[in-house]
């Protein structure tokens, strides 16, 4: 019998397979918008730049030095500048709707997601998602890809007013859940958001090692597939 009774878990890039939902979803708008013949690029070449432009403001936003609205926009706009396009704000925000209306209907799964969250449910663990993802996406994602049945609680960072790894929204949850701290365990892909976060606030944690990352810290366990995690609880 395993010590743990909630089990959290991060929703993109550790259930939700956001970079090929991401991808897909792309693809799709480029062609849609002639983006080839705006931008005089290829597909490659565009997403390579829109992920570099992306992954900044995403940064940003997580430190709180600009809105959910600017970004939504700018991803895109800001691509469009890149590749000598002007006037990009009607565009970016054209692209920037899509985008957010697309992709949360896309539905590819972490290999092993499925298969894991059924298996967890069947231990009876108290399964909750902790994201610091959109409300207005994150809901439709775990919809739409067949996996909101498995959850008992979801803990939006935008809810709850902090982000991981910020420890307040892990003494939110455990207030939440009436939990102790060493009776929970989280389950995520980033080192710097879930795991440090759920570190610091004294529950141990599953590092879902994806991109052969070389952490600063050793998590309490560390798995390389979904699979693995099911031989551990
Ligand atoms: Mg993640």
């Amino acid at each position: 019998m395993s010590k743990y009774r909630h089990i959290l878990i991060d929703l993109d890039r550790t259930l939700w397979d956001f970079e090929r939902n991401s991808r897909q979803t792309m693809t799709e708008m480029f062609s849609e918008y002639g983006l080839q013949q705006l931008c005089h690029a290829d597909f490659q070449t565009f997403f390579d730049a829109y992920h570099v432009i992306n992954t900044g403001l995403w940064k940003a936003y997580n430190n709180g030095t600009l809105t959910k609205e600017y970004l939504y926009v700018a991803r895109f706009s800001l691509t469009l500048e890149h590749f000598g396009v002007e006037n990009t704000y009607a565009l970016g925000k054209k692209l920037g709707d899509y985008y957010v209306f697309e992709s949360p209907k896309k539905t590819a799964l972490i290999d092993g997601a499925d298969e894991l969250l059924r298996y967890l449910k069947s231990k009876d663990y108290s399964l909750s998602i902790v994201s610091n993802g959109f409300k207005e996406v994150q809901f439709e994602k775990m919809r739409t890809s067949g996996i909101d049945v498995f959850f008992d609680h979801v803990f939006l960072s935008e809810d709850i007013g902090y982000q991981k790894p910020d420890r307040r929204i892990f003494d939110h949850i455990l207030g939440a859940l009436s939990a102790q701290p060493a009776r929970c365990l989280m389950i995520g892909d980033d080192m710097n958001v879930d795991i440090a976060g759920a570190r610091n606030a004294g529950i141990d944690q599953i590092f879902c090692n994806f991109t052969d990352a070389k952490p600063d810290f050793t998590p309490t366990h560390t798995v390389f597939h979904l699979h693995d995690i099911m031989s551990l609880l």
